[in-house]
């Protein structure tokens, strides 16, 4: 089984989507990773779900991502007296630490350690920036705001502050124990919500130690400023773009996806643009023309992966919005100006052996025509600097470790087979076409790039480059 795009496809699994059967008609229809959002599932809902992937999985024999999202430092509420209560534009707003229900004049806070990093003049938006505030007296247990957008304030609501750096961690208590549910479960990636600066990716590793690979959501103006350093530690990003609608003006969200779909593509680290792709599929078998045109231009900027929340999650035609991404895959993937404009923002290669190999391989597969480039990969570094060069015919990466295919489930171009280690070069030359062949990417005849590192199994040491013939013998087998 093999999919004809190279752009990848994260389905978010919910209410709509929790049996195997509709995980595996998900699956048919194009999902390459399932993402498990925890802001939702309960850990054991998890471990059910993981379950579920793995029998399709198996069935299918194709391996498949699972992202679980932690839910993060989210903000809230406290409780209000009747459960609610209307503020009014040009009153004053207090937020305190007194734990009693609120009213008109006042909220629990509680998160004690939002008083030590607001200062006045900040914002603070409660429910996704129905209600604005500004801070006008900042104190150590509590706040003073100015009411700047009227609204009603009710029990739990979300609360952001863009402009403030909260000196607490991204993971709370919450998020530790599902961090370590998900860890056991054998999840292949982990995003980490509301992160603000890369310690906090480092704080996150130093728990998965390799278990699973780190998605930093960038959903907050604090992390786009330090995006590059970001980027250094984590494994991939997600353009998260519903909080960063919240937390900063919405206009400037296209910028900060194009800013980072071309950092990934520098970097050679996975991109997933992500929230409100085909939105009106929540309830409509047909998107709009807009929904259409975005996750287009996801594809035309060379994003690893497009993501569908509450479509595939809660929806209504969650099978529907996964094959209309298909589609939209397929078609922008094979006009021309998508090829001029992905070439047009290749990014120069490093001053390394792998980089090298991957840009020659590149080069010649397009001058030569080539079927496939296949890439040798123990850990999936290879396949990735492969992968960044964004060569014209589709990658196959070959690896020892379902880890490995399961992880490179998100990269643009990757259809990862687990295979022995080849004894030998002949072996690796030989195995490399068969399986292009039985996979459905070369026919006999054909020719194909055999890239490696040899000996094997020294991580980091690409240095051959074959280009094979796919023997006519395959052609009886
Ligand atoms: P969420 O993250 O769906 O967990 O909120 C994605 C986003 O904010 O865009
Ligand atoms: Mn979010």
């Amino acid at each position: 089984m093999r999919r004809l795009r190279r752009t990848k496809i994260v389905a978010t699994l919910g209410p709509a989507s929790s049996s195997p059967e509709m995980i595996a008609r998900l699956f048919e229809a194009g999902a390459d990773v399932f993402r498990i959002n925890m802001s939702h599932t309960s850990p054991d809902r998890m471990r059910e779900l993981v379950a579920m992937i793995r029998g399709v999985e198996h069935d299918t024999g194709r391996p498949i991502g699972i992202l679980v999202d932690l839910q993060g430092p989210k903000l809230r509420l406290g409780t209000f007296e009747g459960g609610s209560a209307m503020v009014k534009k040009g009153d004053s707003f207090v937020l305190d630490s007194d734990p009693t229900p609120g009213d008109a004049t006042r909220a629990y806070l509680p998160h004690p350690e939002i008083f030590a990093g607001v200062e006045p003049g900040h914002t603070l938006l409660i429910d996704d920036g129905k209600v604005r505030l500004t801070v006008t007296a900042a104190q150590p247990k509590r706040m003073v705001t100015h009411v700047e957008v009227a609204g009603k304030v009710s029990d739990r609501k979300g609360v952001s502050l863009p402009d403030s750096t909260i000196p607490f961690s991204a993971l709370a208590e919450k998020d530790r124990t599902d961090l370590e549910a998900a860890l056991d479960a054998g999840i292949d990636w982990v995003a980490l919500s509301f992160i603000q600066r890369p310690e906090d990716i480092a704080e996150a590793k130093k728990i998965t130690r390799g278990r699973a690979a780190v998605m930093a959501k960038i959903e907050k103006p604090q992390a786009v400023v330090r995006l590059s350093e970001i980027m250094d530690l984590a494994d991939a990003l997600m353009v998260a773009r519903g909080d960063l609608g919240v937390e900063m003006p919405l206009e400037k969200v296209p910028a900060v996806q194009k800013q980072m779909t071309r950092m990934g593509r520098a970097t050679g680290k996975p991109v997933v643009v992500a929230t409100q792709m085909l939105e009106s599929m929540i309830t409509s078998p047909v998107p709009t023309r807009a929904e259409v045109s975005d996750v287009a231009t996801a594809i035309y900027e060379g994003a690893d992966a497009i993501m569908l929340s509450a479509e595939s999650a809660a929806g209504q035609y969650p099978v529907e919005a996964v094959t209309m991404m298909n589609r939209i895959a397929r078609e922008t993937e094979s006009d021309p100006t998508f090829r001029s404009i992905i070439d047009a923002q290749r990014a120069e290669p490093e001053a390394t052996g792998a980089d090298a190999i991957a840009d020659a391989a590149r080069q010649i597969a397009d001058t030569l025509d080539l079927a496939a480039v296949i890439c040798w990969t123990s850990s999936g570094s290879t396949a990735l600097r492969v992968a960044r060069e964004r060569p014209r015919p589709p990658i196959v990466a070959l690896s020892p470790n379902m880890s490995t295919g399961r992880r490179l489930a998100v990269v643009w171009g990757v259809h990862c087979v687990v295979t022995e280690d080849a004894h030998d070069q002949d072996d690796m030359v030989d195995r490399a076409c068969r399986i292009a062949f039985k996979e459905g990417f070369a026919k006999p005849g054909q020719r194909v790039i055999v890239v490696a590192g040899v000996p094997l199994g020294t991580p980091g040491a690409t240095n051959m480059l074959r280009i094979a013939y796919v023997g006519q013998e395959l052609a009886g087998d």
